[in-house]
């Protein structure tokens, strides 16, 4: 049976993360490892000024509401799991260095409770655990849900088994993640999958300030939650439409356009 570590950005308690592992137990030997707290927009973190703590974790029994389907029955009783201090790019690290007795075949990180398409993906730890994957050498899945509040999961978790299963069958290049994002609307109203390119966030931050309790001045980043350019071809684009999409995602970032010109510069 293949090894799947998984983890996510927002926390070992998060209703994505417990959906996913139940989604993907009949596939693999999954192995959590997950951050104690929210590390929402935490990027890509080496933690490297203070100790990291790891402590095994229990997963408490399913929700009574969710009857027990055929492969899904047992709740999460039994599942090896660790939560740690670390952000989302720490606990891949710490599985891979050693926490985990022997190297995963995937890495899978979500559901993220949010889309992360388009620029999102420099800031997302959903999307950092998956790099840091692909650091280490290994492919990797990203999965979020284009939603903040529904804890509907139940279909983003369907969607990640069926890419999972793809990748380990298929395999990826080296350096190559998928970043999966679904739509949040009823099963039959979604139309499909496309496999997209990132598109163009347009964020709606502003910068609020504040007084503290001492007169003096503070700040927070605000506003609206990002919209984007929906653009054909583009994750963007296919969740507007209704559409699951799966982007292949690598960090060669080198502008390879520039690379002439830039040659010609005078350097010296
Ligand atoms: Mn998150």
């Amino acid at each position: 049976m293949a090894r799947i570590l998984l983890t996510n950005d927002d926390g070992i308690e998060a209703p994505g993360l417990r959906a996913l592992l139940r989604a993907l137990r009949p596939l693999a030997d999954v192995t959590v490892l997950a951050p104690d707290h929210n590390w929402s927009a935490a990027g890509h973190t080496k933690t490297m000024h203070k100790p990291l703590r790891v402590k095994p974790y229990r997963f408490e029994c399913d929700p009574p509401a969710a009857p027990a389907s055929p492969g899904q029955a047992g709740g999460l009783a039994g599942v090896v799991a660790y939560s740690t201090d670390g952000a989302p790019s720490d606990c891949v690290a710490l599985a891979l260095l050693g926490i985990l007795p022997q190297a995963p075949d995937l890495v899978v990180s979500g559901i993220n409770q949010g889309a992360n398409v388009g620029h999102d993906v420099t800031y997302s730890g959903t999307v950092a655990a998956a790099m840091e994957a692909v650091i280490f050498g290994l492919p990797a899945v990203a999965i979020s849900l284009n939603d903040y509040q529904s804890h509907d999961f139940g279909f983003a978790a369907e969607v990640g088994s069926r890419v999972v299963r793809q990748v380990l069958a298929r395999g990826l290049p080296p350096g190559i993640f998928l970043n999966v994002n679904v739509p949040c609307r009823p099963t039959e109203e979604i139309l499909g999958l496309e496999v997209t390119r990132l598109g163009r966030r347009v964020y709606r931050d502003i910068l609020i300030e504040r007084e503290d309790p001492r007169g003096q001045p503070y700040y927070w980043i605000g506003g609206e939650p990002p919209t984007g350019h929906e653009d054909e071809g583009t994750d963007i684009g296919a969740l507007a439409r209704g559409y699951v999409s799966v982007s292949p995602v690598h960090l060669e970032m080198t502008a390879h356009e520039l690379l002439p010109t830039l040659r010609e510069w005078v350097w010296d």
